[in-house]
């Protein structure tokens, strides 16, 4: 099939392109305004190829500055938007540790004993301290609460009303198509294959979409990006080293809950110190809560789910949460490199947009905005080239999207935050310390270092527990779980001190309740398996076993012959088995054991 204008994935890059693209392509008569150049006298023919099964599909709720979005939408009304509210209200907490289990740093243990000693004297409660301020890099004064998954509806209605262009759910990109270094299109994924990829009854090959520019917008784990960096290579110094896990649910808040819609706050310093936490209240006594567990944790037991509990409970979230019903659950990797994961932005043929092309900014936490704003800019662009009849080559593509993306907010913005999280490759003290840092002085300042790939800094479990478990334990649960086909943090944690979650059904349930409750997962038949184990010996001489561990739908078990086994069904495409393997590649340093391809299904909540 041959079209104009291929688009790879529906987010809100992509949403940001459709909605700015579209507008210049309809007049106010609803009559096409520019005429396709492969089918002179046809409309303009842009169609996306979304993976997930709806095109609201989203993890997260978003606290925003707004700044691209209103940019795009003047008028915004948050009312216009389900679950949308302004920001009134923001906090920063710092959470003691209450039960004595997680790792902290001397430095830290000296500072919460301080906190403890002058309690009096500071705004101390339930374990927790208010920070008097928020940091002007972190606030979102004035800006939008949004749930992703609501807005991404609300958005793709108006670019679908407008006719101009098509979106597909349902539909995976497989590969990009490139000759001789120009990309031409994109490739569908097969169906009517085994899990191994095997054509059966009904095998249909993965159609071929020529198009003249291919815009990949596929997110922080998206397999064209991949493909595009491998082929074109990436940028001198440049790495996609930092990311995060998120892992969220939505709840609805007590009937007498005292937050006011429009409140956010952010946690640091439990469970462990590395991992944040947030809480967003929407109208209606809703709330998007979670935690990210970022490439720093040195642990090999970053099991999101558990963590999520503990900082629930914590006696300072806990007073608001007690009560809370769990509605929809959801869990998503963040690139976190920034500037620094920055691919080539735009090839003969294509051009990247939103966090897999590095716009995610790490010092103010938003992700959004920046990839909207990209997407918007190559909208323009590719109005301004199509106006002025000019191919989409390499020079055209950095002569206009890249030029504009440069003289833009995003990207002032980018180099301030640039270095900002490098201080966290050395321990959290000196994170966030580097955060405030390059944050007051708008990053001319940074305490620098460089980030190591997981397998340089991941410890194997029983170097983890050195002196609080013998190995010899950890090696016969090790072995119980394999048999038991379950992954070993639920029988290592409590042995390390963290308590017995007392489940109490509605907001606190086994990881296998929360996948049933809080979405649907769907794995459609007729796809082959998404999540691949590259090179079976080095799983079998694997020390941490972390890509099961870390599996957000338990579609990572052990396995048998110490080879991890792989459930598509359950499989809600987080990432985070791809990003946190812990063998490199034999022939690319840069990745790691595991293969993540496209794949058809995985959650879908339309509250996320
Ligand atoms: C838990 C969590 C909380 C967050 N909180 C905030 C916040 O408060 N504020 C904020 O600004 N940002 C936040 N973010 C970050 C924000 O969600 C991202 O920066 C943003 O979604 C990036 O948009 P994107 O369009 O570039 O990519 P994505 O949102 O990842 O969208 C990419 C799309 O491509 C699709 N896709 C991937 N591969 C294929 C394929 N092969 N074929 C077809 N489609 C494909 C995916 O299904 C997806 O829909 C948060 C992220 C998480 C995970
Ligand atoms: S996929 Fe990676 S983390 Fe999982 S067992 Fe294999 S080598 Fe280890
Ligand atoms: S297998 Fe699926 S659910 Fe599990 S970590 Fe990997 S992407 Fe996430």
């Amino acid at each position: 099939m041959d079209v104009d204008i291929a688009c790879v994935g529906f987010g809100p890059a992509m949403a940001g392109f459709l909605t700015t693209l579209s507008r210049g392509l309809v007049k106010p008569d609803g009559t096409p305004a520019l005429a396709s150049p492969a089918e002179p006298g046809m409309p303009l023919r842009v169609v996306c190829y979304e993976r997930a099964d709806d095109i609201g599909f989203g993890v997260s709720g978003i606290v925003t500055r707004g700044r691209g979005l209103r940019a795009t939408f003047p008028d915004l009304d948050p009312k216009q938007i389900p679950m949308a509210a302004r920001v009134v209200e923001e906090k920063v907490v710092y959470l003691l540790d209450p039960i004595g289990a997680s790792r902290r740093s001397w430095t830290l243990r000296a500072a919460d004993a301080c906190i403890r000693a002058f309690k009096g004297l500071l705004p101390f409660e339930k374990e927790a301290v208010e920070l008097p301020w928020t940091p002007a890099f972190l606030r979102k004064e004035g800006g939008l609460l949004l749930s992703m998954g609501q807005f991404m509806q609300w958005v793709g209605a108006q670019v679908q009303g407008v006719g101009a262009v098509q979106i597909w759910p349902g539909t995976p990109v497989s590969q990009a198509l490139i000759q001789e270094d120009k990309v031409t299109g994109v490739r569908l994924l097969d169906q009517g294959v085994d899990k191994q990829g095997r054509p059966g009854s009904g095998f249909m090959p993965g159609m071929d979409i020529h198009a003249a520019l291919t815009v990949v917008g596929d997110g922080p784990v998206g397999p064209i990006g991949r493909q595009l960096d491998e082929h074109f290579g990436r940028p001198q110094g440049h790495h996609t080293r930092d990311w995060a896990v998120g892992m969220k649910f939505v709840v609805d808040l007590p009937q007498d809950t005292p937050l006011k819609a429009g409140t956010v706050m952010h946690t640091l310093g439990f469970p462990e110190p590395e991992i944040f936490g947030f809480l967003y209240v929407h109208p209606d006594r809703i709330a998007s809560l979670g935690i990210f567990v970022p490439s720093w944790f040195d642990s090999p037991v970053r099991t999101s789910y558990r963590y999520l509990q503990h900082w629930m409970l914590h006696p300072y979230l806990w007073a608001y949460l007690q009560g809370s019903k769990l509605r929809s659950w959801g869990a998503k990797t963040l690139g976190e490199s920034g500037r620094r994961g920055e691919p080539c932005l735009a090839g003969d043929g294509y051009a990247r947009i939103g966090e897999g092309s590095g716009t995610t900014n790490v010092l103010s936490g938003s992700g959004v905005d920046e990839a909207w704003t990209s997407g918007t800019q190559l909208a323009e662009s590719v109005l301004e080239l199509l106006q002025s009849a000019k191919p989409f080559t390499k020079g055209n593509l950095e002569q206009t999207y890249v030029k504009r993306r440069r003289a833009s907010w995003m990207e002032a913005e980018a180099r301030v935050a640039e270095k900002s999280r490098d201080g966290f490759q050395k321990g959290v003290v000196r994170g966030l310390l580097g955060m405030a840092l390059a944050g007051l002085t708008k990053g001319r300042l940074a305490l620098e270092s460089q980030a190591a790939p997981p397998y340089k800094r991941l410890p194997t479990l029983e170097e983890y527990y050195l002196g609080r478990i013998p190995a010899s334990d950890i090696r016969q649960l090790r072995k119980e779980c394999a048999i038991k086909g379950v992954s070993v943090h639920a029988a290592l944690m409590p042995r390390s001190g963290w308590p017995a979650i007392a489940y109490d059904g509605k907001l606190l349930m086994s990881h296998q309740d929360a996948l049933l409750l809080g979405g649907k997962v769907a794995g459609p038949p007729g796809y082959a398996d998404h999540v691949l184990f590259l090179y079976p010996h080095l799983c079998v001489e694997c020390g941490t076993r972390i890509c099961a561990e870390v599996c957000s739908g338990q579609a990572i078990t052990p396995g048998e012959n110490g080879v991890p086994a792989f459930d598509r069904e359950k499989c809600v495409h987080c990432g985070a088995c791809y990003w946190n393997c812990s063998q490199p590649h034999p022939d690319d340093p840069e990745r790691r054991n595991i293969a993540f391809q496209a794949g058809a299904g995985g959650l879908h909540s339309a509250e996320n």
